[in-house]
């Protein structure tokens, strides 16, 4: 790497979360820290601002908003030492956080379960785009119908393979808990897998994840997006199915937990599917493997359930269960932090 003569420098990329409605979107900028060797501690990284009135999150006569950086990995873009930077909205002057900041509220929530150990697995699926349509779609009309994609191998079945190699790889060197990938139903889409991890740490690394795919998806011409029903039709819907555990459900007995926090679940249905992100009525319909968004199911290896308890944990009476609800455009923070409250709080 160049040494500049003024000395080091770290390059940190300072990510945060926008104001946008419906789905909030990231947004993020570079700063130089100069005549640093690398990023040992959080405390490192200065606090930053940035003009809220372009993001949805300020008015134009008093714009700025505040960037408080909570928490950062290795830029496997850039290289080491070069950081990205996870960062909450906060207020310039009282440095409370921003009205469009959820990782606060989910911070605070999980702080008062720490004792129960909470775990999230949370299996972002996405859709690659070329330009208006799905990577890999003819130019007129549609591709074959559904069946061979879902895992699938092979020119004709999988579309965007080197970029989701690149992003894997990407999210190992960033240090990123992540558990795997695979291709999907609808050609074109994917998923992978961040997980076991506490929160709001499955939050902060879902967002960098996201981050890096739109990032790295840059370099080869194509967009990814996180659309709950980027197709309208007989095809497959995006999810963020987020699977979750506390230490007694994982320890013996632990199967008797897992229906409790399932009954537990449906008390607050509604509430959780108004939450799960945009454009959910259109993805949980009751078809392509969902239960409809207002009616509440939970069940043993149902894939047409709300709550999915996997085979392997009815066969283990213990481990943890699967929320199928949540879109792929859902905010994780959100997520975990609603959890949590129905499960371990009410
Ligand atoms: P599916 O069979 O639904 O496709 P995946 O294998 O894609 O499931 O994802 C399962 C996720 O659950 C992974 O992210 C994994 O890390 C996570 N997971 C495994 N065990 C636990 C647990 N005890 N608590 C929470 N999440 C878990
Ligand atoms: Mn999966
Ligand atoms: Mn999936
Ligand atoms: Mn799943």
């Amino acid at each position: 790497m160049a040494v500049s003569p003024i000395g080091m420098v770290v390059k940190a990329e300072y990510i945060w979360i926008d104001g946008s409605k419906p789905t909030q979107k990231l947004r993020c900028k570079t700063k130089i820290l100069p005549n640093l060797e690398e990023v040992v501690e959080l405390s490192e990284l200065p606090v930053w601002g940035f003009d809220g009135s372009s993001t949805e999150q300020a008015e134009g006569h008093a714009s700025d908003c505040a960037l408080k950086p909570v928490n950062f990995f290795v830029d496997p873009i850039r290289g080491y030492p070069h950081v990205l930077v996870m960062t909450e909205v906060c207020d310039p002057l009282t440095m409370a956080p921003h009205s469009s900041n959820t990782r606060s509220p989910c911070v605070d929530m999980a702080d008062k379960h720490v004792a129960e150990e909470c775990w999230f697995g949370i299996e972002q699926e996405y859709t690659f785009f070329d330009g208006i349509k799905p990577l890999g779609w003819p130019d007129n009309g549609f591709p074959a119908p559904q069946g061979g994609y879902y895992c699938g191998v092979g020119a004709d079945e999988v579309y965007g393979r080197e970029i989701v190699e690149d992003h894997m790889d990407a999210c190992l060197e960033a240090g990123l808990t992540f558990s795997g990938i695979n291709a999907e139903v609808m050609p074109g889409q994917w998923e992978f897998q961040i997980g076991p991890v506490g929160a709001p740490d499955a939050g902060d690394e879902l967002w960098i994840a996201r981050w890096l795919l739109y990032r790295i998806a840059e370099d080869y011409g194509v967009s990814a997006t996180l659309d709950a029903k980027p197709i309208k039709g007989d095809w497959n819907g995006a999810g963020a199915h987020t699977n979750f555990s506390t230490k007694a459900m994982r320890e013996d007995g632990g199967l008797a937990v897992i229906e409790e926090a399932c009954e537990k679940l449906g008390k607050r249905a509604l509430i959780h599917v108004k939450n799960y992100g945009a454009d959910i009525e259109s993805r949980l319909t009751g078809a392509h493997e969902t239960q409809r968004w207002d009616e509440f199911s939970w069940g043993v290896s149902d894939r047409g359930a709300s709550i999915r308890i996997p085979w392997n944990v009815a066969i283990d009476k213990k481990g943890y269960l699967e929320d199928r609800r949540p879109n792929a455009n859902a905010d994780p923070y959100v997520i975990c932090k609603l959890m949590i409250e129905s499960i371990c709080d009410l």
